[in-house]
């Protein structure tokens, strides 16, 4: 269920970055993924032409068991309750509702998933 999308990124100074963007990852199919997680690696570009390094440009789904993760751009963080509203009212997890799982938890940012993680003695 770890989902990659080949991309594009550009930026800030105009420079094209390929990149492979992850939607979700799934710990209990890819462990070997943990590690990237802890070392802000789940989409995250460095720039070569300008040295810029952009941690989290992309939103991904951390799913670990029954611990639903939603981690966002800390850049997006003033989106937080729109969110969570989102989140609550999707059918897209309608399913997760009818397994008895929690709906994703909304957090922005690599620091924000640690503590969360930390709070479920994951990492
Ligand atoms: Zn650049």
């Amino acid at each position: 269920m770890t989902q990659i999308l080949q991309s594009t990124i550009e930026c800030s100074c105009g420079n094209l970055i390929d990149l492979d963007l992850y939607n979700s990852v799934n710990m209990r199919v890819n462990p070997e993924l943990r590690d990237k997680v802890k070392n802000r690696k789940i989409n995250n570009y460095y720039c070569e032409k300008c040295g810029e390094e952009n941690e989290l440009s992309h939103p991904f789904l951390y799913v670990d068991g029954s611990q639903w993760i939603l981690c966002f751009p800390e850049k997006l963080r003033s989106g937080k309750s729109e969110a969570e509203k989102q989140i609550a009212k999707s059918s897209d997890y309608d399913y997760l509702d009818t397994m008895g799982i929690n709906r994703p938890k909304p957090v922005f940012g690599y620091g924000e998933l640690f503590e969360e993680l930390k709070n479920n003695g994951k990492i």
